[in-house]
C-alpha cells in the first residue's frame, strides 16, 4: 500500500515514484490569499475548492526518470459582479502539469525549451501553495456573471418606466382639454 502523503509537505519524488494521488474538497479558508479576494459575507454562495494531484515518474534512458505532477483544481469564489453589482459565483479551473528538476539552475536553463512548467524538487513541497498560486492566476480582473440574473428584470422595469412616462398625459394637452371644455360650454 502506498504511503501517506501530505499536501503541505510533499516528498515529490516519492509521490511520483509511487504514482501517488492526493485530492481534497475544502472551503476557501484553506487558501487565505484566495479567500481575501472573495466576498466574506457571501450568503448561499459558499466558496469552495476541489483539487486533485497525481504523481508520475517518466522513464528516462540513463537517468533517474523525470518527476511529474499533474494538477487539476476547480474553485468557486464568490465575488461582486462588476456589471450588476450582485454576488457572482466565479468559477476557476486549473489543469496543468509540472516537471520537477534538481535545482533552480536546471530549471532556468531548461525553461526556454520546455512547454511544461518547471519546479524545483523538494522533499517538503507545499502543494497547497502551488494550487493557490495557480488559482490566483485564474482570477478574473473584472469579475462578472456570464449572464447577469438581474438583467432581464432590470430591462423590463426600465421599459415599464419609460412606458409610464409616455402614458402620462402631457400637462399642456390637459390644459388644452380644459380650455376646450370651457369654450364648449
Ligand atoms: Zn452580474
Amino acid at each position: 500500500m502506498s504511503k501517506e502523503f501530505s499536501a503541505a509537505r510533499l516528498d515529490v519524488r516519492a509521490f511520483a515514484q509511487s504514482q501517488g494521488h492526493l485530492q481534497d474538497q475544502t472551503t476557501l479558508s484553506v487558501f487565505p490569499r484566495l479567500a481575501q479576494d472573495a466576498q466574506p459575507d457571501a450568503g448561499d454562495t459558499h466558496g469552495q475548492v476541489h483539487w486533485q494531484a497525481d504523481g508520475e515518474l517518466v522513464e528516462q534512458t540513463g537517468g533517474p526518470g523525470q518527476v511529474w505532477l499533474h494538477l487539476q483544481a476547480d474553485a468557486v469564489v464568490p465575488m461582486v459582479c462588476q456589471r450588476c453589482l450582485a454576488l457572482a459565483p466565479i468559477t476557476l479551473q486549473v489543469d496543468r502539469s509540472f516537471r520537477f528538476v534538481a535545482d533552480e539552475a536546471t530549471a532556468e536553463s531548461e525553461d526556454d525549451e520546455s512547454d511544461e512548467d518547471l519546479l524545483v524538487l523538494s522533499r517538503e513541497f507545499n502543494l497547497l501553495e502551488l494550487i493557490e498560486d495557480e488559482l490566483l492566476m485564474e482570477l478574473p480582473v473584472v469579475p462578472r456573471h456570464d449572464a447577469c440574473p438581474e438583467s432581464v428584470s432590470m430591462q423590463s422595469s426600465d421599459a415599464d418606466f419609460e412606458q409610464a412616462i409616455e402614458d402620462k398625459p402631457n400637462p399642456f394637452s390637459v390644459l388644452r382639454g380644459l380650455d376646450v371644455g370651457k369654450s364648449a360650454d
